[in-house]
């Protein structure tokens, strides 16, 4: 596993390049005066694997609150499995936390970024990666194509991502020149996690990979996730696959109807799933 890992990453980052709060382009900066025509830093990567603090957060669509003030702190460098029954807000919470809805109050920080400010586009280059629910891959491009789609926000060479995707994941080595759209489900997931690997992320926030995939499939591709969480990742994912999530996850939390009902273990959490599913 480690191999296959480190195959998707390569070398470790470069040293004298912490990536601390007080770097020039940091989001939660100051920065400089208003003035005409300055154009805008690149954001800076995250280098270590940051913590996500979710500070008394609500969220609604419309009229309709469905996040009634949620607190989680997500430990750097944790696999945190958010678990939690249909319609109790968990894909909604992923979303706060990508920056792709505003909540409309409350605050979130993933390191030293607060996500209100940043737009997920900005995140993606800091180094906070989103794989959502129904995997947001391209099915009427190839997989080469789904790739290098992904290379102009990396800023990784072609080949650089070939290499490494085919050889984490050689089964995509074969489906190359395939529409994504028609890869079994766990291809598509791969495909996925290849995307979203080329960011080089420091977060990677996983909204139920299992969907639809058999669980063979689905011990794989967790089998996959512990591994990148000893690279240095801190991994949110919510997951319907509660034994699953829970057997790689280091720490876990149950959502009932828009709040954090219990935060603990996996093992904890193994009783608590038990009697919230069940109830
Ligand atoms: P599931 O596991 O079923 O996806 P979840 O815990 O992820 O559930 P959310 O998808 O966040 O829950 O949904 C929380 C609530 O918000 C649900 O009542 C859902 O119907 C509602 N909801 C989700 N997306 C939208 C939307 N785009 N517009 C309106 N309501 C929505």
């Amino acid at each position: 596993m480690t191999d296959v890992v480190s195959a998707v990453f390569g070398e470790p980052d470069k040293p004298g390049n912490s990536g601390s709060p007080g770097d020039p382009g940091s989001p939660g900066d100051p920065g400089p005066p208003a003035g005409p025509a300055e154009p805008e830093p690149e954001p800076e990567p995250l280098q270590l694997p940051p913590s996500i603090v979710v500070r008394d957060v609500r969220a609604a669509y419309g009229r309709i609150e469905v996040l009634h003030g949620v607190d989680l702190v997500v430990p750097p460098g944790s696999v945190f499995a958010l678990l939690g029954p249909n319609g109790a807000g968990k894909s909604t919470l992923l979303k706060v936390i990508n920056g792709r809805m505003r909540p409309s109050s409350g605050e979130v920080l993933v390191g030293d970024i607060p996500v209100g400010r940043s737009g997920p586009e900005k995140l993606v280059k800091r180094g906070v990666c989103a794989i959502p629910e129904g995997r947001g891959i391209f099915p009427n491009l190839t997989v080469r194509e789904n790739l290098r789609i992904w290379t102009y926000r990396g800023g990784i060479a072609m080949k650089d991502v070939e290499d490494q995707t085919f050889d984490a994941f050689p089964r995509l080595r074969e489906r190359r020149r395939q529409m994504a759209g028609t890869l079994s489900g766990g291809e598509q997931q791969m495909l996925a996690i290849s995307r979203a690997l080329v960011t080089r992320p420091k977060v990677l926030l996983l909204d139920e990979l299992s969907m639809g995939l058999a669980p063979l499939v689905v011990n794989e591709l967790y089998e996959l996730v512990g591994g990148l969480a000893q690279q240095g990742i801190t991994i949110l994912m919510v997951e319907q696959f509660v034994t699953t999530a829970l057997s790689v996850a280091t720490r876990a939390a149950i959502m009932v109807h828009g709040r954090i009902e219990q935060e603990g273990t996996p093992r904890e959490m193994a009783d608590a799933a038990l009697s919230v599913y069940l109830a």
